[in-house]
């Protein structure tokens, strides 16, 4: 039936026997529309029913296929009425129990009687037990019905039994074993050789139909050579489709920013440092792109309190020296705040006038800055995701910065890209983030984007030492609340409450503050949370800088780009219920003085193993990479790379933490396939993102 090359992967399913417009809609469902999607469509895990265990040997928790012959049959009356079956096997016994039954079930299996079972062994109240195991009764003609392979379990969905899956995918490998082209190998036979790859569809057909004596260890983990055959090409694959969207990106033109340096001079020479070694290297490296007529698109990594803003504001200069604008995004309304409070403090004694749009400007304000925008009298915009709405025109958008890119999803970049259309010229695109993942890492997740990081620290830091302490120990702390502030430091109070709601959250936050107001007599509280307008958050924020506030009660809205210096103290509630690199941007308000800092994480006992594992990390590391790698361990790509993993980026096989060691492979592979073989390329992006290649718009 398959002919021509990769067939399969135009055949619909409909061709198998069996499937009608039913259950090729559930299939849809699930992405599935051709004989190649069912290919694809792996086993999550698998049984052993090719190996009957002797009852003796049995263990808790192993799901295991076994033989025996009925001893007893008895309804207990308990809390729930249920069916015992007494099996034994010369070796051991074992109970088999069943609380839903039949009168005719129950009558069908007497004293005598063999039967062969599959289930998972757990210990009950007498003896080991198997609640609701498949079982049938053995005749002698059925003493070699033995499986021949290890038993596929499916993900599925509802209304698509196991039984169908394991035949829908019977048939489809009966087609990919009739055809020899019927998926077609898109990796070069040079580099299956090279990266001793073992053939797709020996991978396929494996993974379906395991042999007994396949690690069913290795397989669960995903380590297993034909999984990771398979994991390979579609990290390869997904290199491809970020590539291609690069190289779509590239092919359009941008603004060359070729004015002189008088700018950013005047503005170094005002500064009351210089830059790092690292800061530099960056700013070199985001200057060379914007002197290309090919857009940047550049991401810098770079740890809390490494000096990000200050190569952004730079790299803004560029932009205007040259006679265009400037727009600077951030994902909260505070932290806008506090860039547009930076920009203005750095650029407007340049003679250049920094705009702020947020969701809260409105009215005549509004309209006189969508003025001063579209005649260019603005040089650079500061604000939120505000920026990209649709009534907002640039004079001339030449740069676009993007501030903790992740928490943003790619559209949101892309409309404010859009902006910047003019003239057939599109803005270079600058993304900062303060979430250090490992470069392998990074280059998979980010192959769109260039990468630039600021390794280094500027000098003076003195690290904040970190302690875990139990929430026992409270009067304690809100003691050294006092010492500390006493002493002419600040502190924050950063409540991590889990509410329903926000209004909850806040309500929370405004019972803690009044708390430590009573209990700190003489000092005063301040309170910042989500529900506050942005005004009375400024005032707030505004009062603790100026340091008319001591202790700063607030929620995680504070997690990000708040600058206070003199803030030397800082008590985490409830640290448990953050990731950890949340907890280390938290951290990283502290720290930000000469004065040695501490950051207390007040956790609320008892505190689970992995908690504690969690919370002994960030006392003993202050480097954000550490820390990220720890937290992509604990809790996966998705959490800690925010949309980009969790929306847009899902991999259906690789994963991207087991696999880091092929990361590198693969884009050198994907490298190797653009120059020599540019043909497999589309069709492999097909094959693993099919129409998810939300990339190829980027
Ligand atoms: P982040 O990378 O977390 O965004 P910031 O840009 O907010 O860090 O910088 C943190 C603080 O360090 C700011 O107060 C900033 O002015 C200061 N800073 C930046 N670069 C240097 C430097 N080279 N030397 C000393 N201080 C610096
Ligand atoms: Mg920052």
């Amino acid at each position: 039936m398959a002919e021509s090359p990769d067939e399969l992967s135009r055949l619909p399913v409909t061709v198998l026997k069996g499937v009608g417009p039913k259950s090729a809609g559930r299939l849809t469902r699930l992405g599935i529309e051709t004989v190649q999607d069912l290919l694809f469509h792996l086993p999550l895990r698998y049984q052993d029913r090719t190996r009957v265990v002797p009852l003796g040997q049995l263990r808790s928790g192993e799901e295991v296929a076994l033989e025996g012959e009925i001893e007893h049959v008895e309804i207990r009356f308990g809390r729930r009425r249920s069916l015992l079956v007494h099996l034994f096997d010369g070796s051991g016994r074992v109970i088999l129990r069943f609380f839903h039954f039949s009168a005719a079930q129950k009558n069908a299996l007497t004293k005598g009687l063999r039967l062969r079972c599959f289930g998972e062994v757990r210990n009950g109240p007498a003896c080991l037990e198997l609640v609701h195991p498949e079982y049938r009764l053995l005749g002698d003609e059925d003493r070699d019905m033995e499986e021949t392979s290890l038993t596929p379990v499916y993900p599925t969905t509802e209304g698509m039994h196991q039984l169908t899956w394991r035949d829908l995918t019977e048939k489809s490998l009966a087609l990919l074993r009739d055809s020899s082209t019927g998926l077609k190998e898109w990796l070069p036979a040079d580099l299956l050789g090279e990266y001793r790859l073992m053939p797709l569809t020996e991978a396929i057909a494996y993974l379906h139909r395991p042999p007994p004596d396949a690690s069913r260890q290795l397989l669960l983990q995903g380590r297993h050579p034909a999984q990771q055959r398979l994991a390979f090409e579609e990290l390869v694959a997904h290199q491809l489709s970020l590539r291609q969207a690069r190289q779509s990106h590239q092919r359009h033109r941008a603004p060359v920013f070729d004015g002189d340096d008088r700018l950013s001079a005047s503005l170094l020479q005002r500064l009351p440092f210089s830059l790092t070694a690292a800061q530099q290297r960056v700013l070199d490296e985001i200057s060379r792109d914007l002197r290309q007529s090919q857009p940047m698109l550049r991401l810098v990594q770079g740890d809390v309190g490494s000096g990000k803003t200050i190569v952004a504001a730079l790299a803004a200069l560029r932009a205007i020296a040259s006679g265009y604008q400037a727009a600077l995004m951030a994902p909260t309304e505070l932290l806008a705040e506090q860039h547009l409070k930076s920009f203005r403090h750095w650029l407007e004694p340049l003679g250049i006038q920094v705009g702020w749009l947020s969701g809260g400007v409105k009215g005549k304000a509004r309209k006189l800055l969508l003025e001063d925008l579209a005649n260019n009298k603005t040089g650079l915009l500061v604000g939120t995701q505000a920026l990209f709405q649709e009534d907002v025109q640039y004079h001339a958008l030449g740069l676009v910065i993007v501030d903790e890119q992740h928490r943003f999803g790619v559209h949101q970049r892309l409309a404010l890209r859009e902006k910047g259309v003019r003239g057939g010229l599109f803005p270079h695109q600058l993304i900062m983030t303060a979430t250090p993942i490992p470069r392998s890492l990074a280059m998979t997740a980010y192959a769109d984007l260039d990468l630039s990081v600021i390794d280094e620290l500027p000098p003076g830091r003195t690290p904040v030492t970190t302690v875990v302490i139990s929430d026992q120990r409270r009067e304690q702390i809100i003691e050294r609340v006092r010492v500390a502030c006493a002493q002419g430091r600040q502190a924050y109070w950063v409540c991590t409450l889990i509410e329903e709601s926000e209004a909850l959250q806040c309500q929370a936050a405004e019972d803690v503050a009044a708390e430590l107001q009573t209990a700190l007599e003489g000092l005063r509280v301040g309170l910042v949370h989500g529900r506050l307008s942005a005004q009375e958050k400024e005032q707030v924020m505004q009062s603790f800088k100026a340091g008319e506030i001591h202790l700063l009660v607030a929620t995680t809205v504070i997690e990000v780009g708040v600058d206070v210096p003199n803030a030397s103290l800082m008590i985490i509630e409830n640290p448990e219920r953050l990731g950890l690199s949340q907890l280390h941007q938290l951290r990283g308000r502290v720290g930000r003085g000469s004065v040695e800092s501490h950051c207390v994480l007040m956790y609320h006992p008892p505190l689970g193993q992995q908690a504690r594992e969690r919370l002994a990390v960030l006392r003993e590391s202050s480097d954000g990479f550490v820390i990220a790698r720890k937290d992509l361990e604990l809790r996966g790509p998705g959490e800690v790379l925010g949309v980009r993993q969790t929306g847009e980026m899902q991999f259906r096989i690789a994963d991207i933490l087991r696999d880091q060691a092929m990361l590198d492979a693969a884009r050198e592979v994907a490298d190797r396939i653009l120059a020599r073989y540019p043909e497999a390329a589309a069709p492999l992006v097909k094959r693993w993102l099919g129409g998810n290649s939300r990339f190829a718009r980027v």
